[in-house]
């Protein structure tokens, strides 16, 4: 079994108080999303967070490596790759995105014109899942006559916009099997911090930490929570994990970030972005660069360690 490091809980927390964070509030805008105020921009989210996990390949063994892809000539990584293909089929038509087509797409639609780069497919590794999700992900609006604007006008109208949002968009298919709810939650800070302001949000404290990938292999490194002497040995192999061990290392990974959120005083934007700007200098192939990396004063550097390898369409 995992165990969070209440040490290294307070060491994290006291510096995180401290620093000075490089803290943007990212608002989702940029050539590789919608312009502001673009009809469409709502639905393009939707999907995108919907199949929004799943960026890397294994073997028999374990993990092998990250997806890369080409857009336009440039090189990608998992789920910017993801976003700019699919910022592609936008620009092309966004009606592309409206349930009623989503519902009856096409398996050659969704493989050849939707998950692509210039040389062709990108290599997902459960595309017959992705395409059904997608067909019931359309097809649940169609036949309830509704829309996702309409889960954001009912969030909105509530006394907490941001939990009756969760709970809404948790009975929508593809939004409705992770526990943790990462990519609902994902879709909703996309959603909140957008210049239209889709989700108002005015009940805070309901945020919760956004356990990926990145985010477990970032908090195992930098010493949050530690593994088993067994665990260890099959972590730094990068071998596969059977589900119990990954739901465990994940929910500490989620109690302790938690921890640090109350210790700290920073918010769930805050910890969240700047995690995620410390995963670009702690990747999965090469070494860390860890004088660039903001825990670097505070990190136990493990830098062997690996989030946990299993097949999940959670993150
Ligand atoms: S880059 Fe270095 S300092 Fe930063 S989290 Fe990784 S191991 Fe720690």
């Amino acid at each position: 079994m995992a165990r969070i490091c209440m040490d290294q809980i307070e060491e994290v927390s006291e510096f995180l108080k401290g620093v000075q964070l490089e803290f943007r509030g990212m608002d989702w805008c940029g050539d590789a999303f919608p312009p502001p105020h673009h009809p469409g921009a709502v639905h393009f989210f939707f999907f995108l967070m919907l199949h929004d996990y799943g960026f890397w390949l294994g073997d028999d063994f374990g993990y092998v490596r990250p997806i890369y892809g080409t857009i336009n000539g440039i090189e990608y990584k998992g789920s910017d790759l993801l976003t700019r293909a699919l910022k592609k089929v936008y620009d092309t038509d966004w009606k592309n995105f409206l349930p009623h087509r989503l519902s009856v797409i096409l398996h050659r639609g969704l493989r050849y014109e939707f998950f692509r780069d210039d040389k062709g497919p990108i290599p997902l590794f459960d595309f017959m899942q992705r395409l059904h999700t997608t067909r019931k992900y359309g097809s649940w609006f169609v036949f309830r006559k509704t829309l996702p604007d309409d889960i954001l006008r009912r969030a909105n109208e509530a006394k907490e916009p941001l939990r009756s949002f969760l709970e809404q968009i948790k009975k929508v298919p593809g939004y409705d099997q992770d526990p943790l709810e990462k990519r609902n939650m994902l879709l909703a800070m996309a959603l909140a911090n957008r210049p239209e302001r889709f989700l108002r949000v005015a009940d805070s404290r309901n945020w919760r930490p956004i356990i990926d990938y990145h985010l477990m292999r970032l908090a195992l490194r930098v010493g949050l929570v530690e593994l088993s002497r067994q665990e260890i040995a099959k972590n730094v192999q990068r071998a596969w994990v059977g589900d119990e061990a990954e739901r465990d290392i994940r929910l500490k990974v989620c109690e302790a970030l938690r921890m640090v959120m109350e210790k700290s005083g920073r918010s769930l934007m805050e910890l969240d972005e700047t995690m995620w700007m410390a995963r670009k200098y702690c990747p999965e192939m090469s070494e860390p660069d860890c004088p660039r990396c903001i825990f670097n004063p505070v990190c136990e550097k493990l830098t062997e360690r690996f989030q946990p390898v299993f097949r999940t369409t959670a993150y």
